[in-house]
């Protein structure tokens, strides 16, 4: 079975331009870079859509490699490549072996709608939060007597929710101590410092966002969204509230599945955890220094796509069953959309371009004086960076791994030693005739044109539906 089968593909290859067309006609704009991640997830990973061609000196083996869209939120196969390049390459070339501890902040929803917006107060934020928690180890540091002391840290931002939803949030990885020229002194965290750092990070960002003119305090947590304002920020405000932002359910939230209590708030609790207002700051999650695979478990935990394509279901009569990773409170183990409403969510987590959702502080930081001495440089069996940076110092290589991933084009996968590059094809005749004589299948690309919605079957199994699970649960 080829991509062009597989069911997030066809949500997206079906559905994709009547989305678009439909915003246009209501007067929405939305920005070029969301149609652009579309149509280069719909050819990624296709032969057919060209590919380059890899030869092996050493055994005489080929490889075709279909180019690769390298988007960051619709194409499974491109997250989750990047997901174990990413973990990898902390693994490998970042934390030495020393504690580290995840730290993860998630905040009230004004805020979240203020960050999905505006990518400079994301940074804001991000700055103030680094900031704060290294101080926080750097002064228990010095009252260990260490003078000096630099902190270390990676942070992924995370764009979703559990429900495909917009969701900023910040995983910071932290070095669980500090590092002074190399040497590394652990720092012990507890409960109250978890409180004490929640409290500090939510009057600091408050502040330096009312500073800004960014937080008016006559806007109560209900605030409502300005849903006057069109395209992006529609589609954006939806999905931070779980709901619908378009279509026959517009302002609705998906319908839920397995529900059988009403949901009722209660406020996060457990071990390093602190919950204040809206703003969460959770910091249990600790890897001991010896263990280098539960951290590139954690590094792929925090740097997974938005969603994992074994997670999307189609129902019986054709609808998007998204399975939640762990059951809610009240039982529902499902949300279901239209193809058309989980295309909407997706797009709406798509990152503007040349948004950098890595960031790497402290002494992990490019040029920090420090950094040569407290990165990991120990050989891996994995190609180590130098060894790629040799490849992509060569031209076609260079141009080439823009294109693809470098994991597909290093190793031969027979004798392990290293392809050469022959040749980038793109002309479609020449691909046809290749594929054919070397017996790959062809597959076609063709995202279905823009249409009429079908309400009626839209509406239909949504009421029918819901009634069916009421009787059920009722009985
Ligand atoms: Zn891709
Ligand atoms: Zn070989």
């Amino acid at each position: 079975m080829g991509v062009t089968s597989e069911v997030h593909y066809q949500i997206v290859s079906r559905n994709y331009q009547t989305f678009f067309l439909e915003r246009e006609e209501e007067g929405r704009h939305l920005p070029h870079y969301l149609k652009k991640e579309c149509q280069r997830f719909l050819s990624c990973g296709i032969l057919s859509q060209g590919f380059i061609r890899l030869h092996c000196y050493h055994c005489n083996s080929e490889k075709l490699v279909a180019f690769s869209c390298k988007g960051r939120t619709l194409c499974p196969r491109c997250g989750g490549r990047r997901m174990s390049d990413t973990a990898a390459h902390l693994v490998d070339h970042i934390f030495k072996e020393v504690p580290v501890r995840q730290w993860v902040l998630s905040f009230p929803f004004r805020l979240r709608y203020l960050m999905a917006y505006d990518s400079k107060i994301q940074s804001l934020v991000l700055e103030i939060t680094v900031r704060a928690i290294s101080s926080y180890y750097r002064q228990k540091a010095k009252r260990l007597g260490i003078i000096s002391p630099k902190t270390g840290a990676v942070t992924i931002i995370q764009r979703f929710g559990g429900s495909v939803n917009l969701n900023p949030h910040f995983h910071m990885l932290f070095m669980d101590g500090v590092m002074k020229m190399g040497e590394f002194t652990s720092i012990h965290i507890q409960d109250e410092d978890v409180h004490f750092l929640c409290h500090r990070l939510k009057t600091r960002i408050i502040r330096s966002l009312q500073k800004r003119g960014h937080w008016k305090e006559e806007l109560d947590e209900n605030f409502e969204l300005d849903q006057e304002k069109l395209g992006v920020n529609q589609l954006m405000g939806g999905s931070l509230q779980n709901r619908l932002s378009f279509g026959n359910h517009k302002g609705q939230k998906p319908a839920q599945i397995g529900k059988v209590l009403e949901r009722t708030w209660a406020e996060p609790q457990g071990p390093c955890l602190s919950y204040l207002e809206g703003f969460s700051l959770h910091a249990n999650v600790k890897i001991g220094k010896k263990n280098r695979e539960g951290l590139e478990r954690l590094a792929r935990y925090v740097a997974r796509p938005a969603y994992a394509k074994d997670r999307v279901e189609r129902g019986e009569s054709g609808q998007i069953l998204w399975r939640l990773k762990n059951p809610w409170k009240d039982g529902t183990t499902h949300l279901k959309f239209s193809e058309e409403e989980f295309l909407e969510r997706l797009i709406s987590l798509i990152p503007p371009p040349r948004i950098n959702l890595i960031r790497y502080h402290g002494v992990f930081s490019p040029r920090h004086a420090e950094r040569s001495l407290s990165i990991n440089k120990k050989k891996s069996k994995r190609l180590t960076l130098r060894e790629t940076e040799r490849i992509e110092y060569r031209t076609p290589w260079a141009e080439l791994l823009k294109r693809v991933f470098k994991s597909e084009v290093l190793q031969c996968e027979k004798c392990k030693n290293k392809y050469e590059y022959v040749c980038e094809i793109t002309n479609p005749h020449i691909i046809k005739k290749m594929l054919t004589h070397l017996g790959f299948a062809i597959e076609i690309v063709a995202p279905s044109p823009p249409r009429a919605p079908p309400l009626a079957y839209a509406n239909q199994w949504h009421d029918e539906d819901q009634r069916h699970h009421q009787e059920f649960f009722m009985n």
